[in-house]
């Protein structure tokens, strides 16, 4: 589907949607989610969060941590794949070429699925425009952190497939992780999204670590919606 595709879609609020699901959050979803919960990001790490800041938070029993009753704790702040769902969207990094897909609903779902309006129409009613030109603003910095892992690392000595593949799993572990400034500030977005990139423009340029950074540059490239290797291989 593209965004002339015909699609509408009405929630019902049922909170069934709102569980057992994978959640990946951007830097500026944790931002948003603080602004929504009243609290600082690093709170919203702690309470609604896993893997160090980079997915949403599902509770034993299948419920989103940020779910209460059947309500969203922080609708005004629900994260991009929450306002994209039922739809999911697939980006290629180098083209730009957007590609979305109808989702299957939740069992016992009341939310109502029709052709009444366009893909565009959802997503714009959804503020979803608005999250994916946020995230775009903090794509520069997979090639910074990138450029800064080539000049720290010696790959005529070092394979870079294999450091690569290290890092990829080092980004996406789930615990016994090494401690990484650059993913805690990664998402720990503070009060300006502009201040943000700044601070991590910054950290990038004196982080001695060709390591930390290049998991840092995987973790950010896949919060962004696109695959890890676009943290090593793609031009930008
Ligand atoms: S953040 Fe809100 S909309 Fe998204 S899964 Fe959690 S409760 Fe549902």
């Amino acid at each position: 589907m593209n965004r002339q595709s015909p699609f509408s879609y009405q929630c019902n609020a049922c909170g069934r949607c709102c569980r057992d699901k994978v959640i990946t959050l951007s830097p500026y979803d944790v931002f948003m989610i603080a602004r929504a919960a009243g609290v600082p990001s690093a709170e919203v790490v702690r309470r609604f969060t896993s893997r160090r800041g980079s997915i949403l938070r599902f509770n034993a029993d299948g419920a989103c941590a940020a779910l209460q009753g059947t309500r969203c704790g922080v609708h005004r702040g629900r994260p991009l794949a929450c306002r994209l769902y039922p739809l999911g969207l697939e980006r290629d990094f180098a083209s730009g070429v957007e590609r979305f897909v109808q989702l299957d609903p939740a069992p016992n779902s009341a939310g109502v699925y029709g052709v009444g309006g366009k893909v565009a129409d959802f997503l714009k009613s959804q503020g979803v425009p608005e999250y994916l030109a946020m995230n775009d603003r903090y794509r520069p910095l997979i090639a910074i952190f990138r450029n800064r892992v080539n000049q720290l690392v010696d790959f005529e000595k070092v394979e870079p497939r294999e450091f690569w593949r290290r890092a990829t799993r080092e980004a996406l572990a789930e615990s016994a992780y090494d401690a990484n400034p650059i993913i805690d500030a990664l998402f720990e977005p503070g009060d300006s999204v502009v201040g943000h990139i700044e601070s991590l423009t910054k950290l990038a340029g004196e982080n001695n670590a060709g390591e930390s950074l290049a998991a840092a540059a995987v973790l950010l490239a896949v919060s962004l919606g696109y695959s890890p290797s676009v943290a090593s291989e793609q031009p930008q």
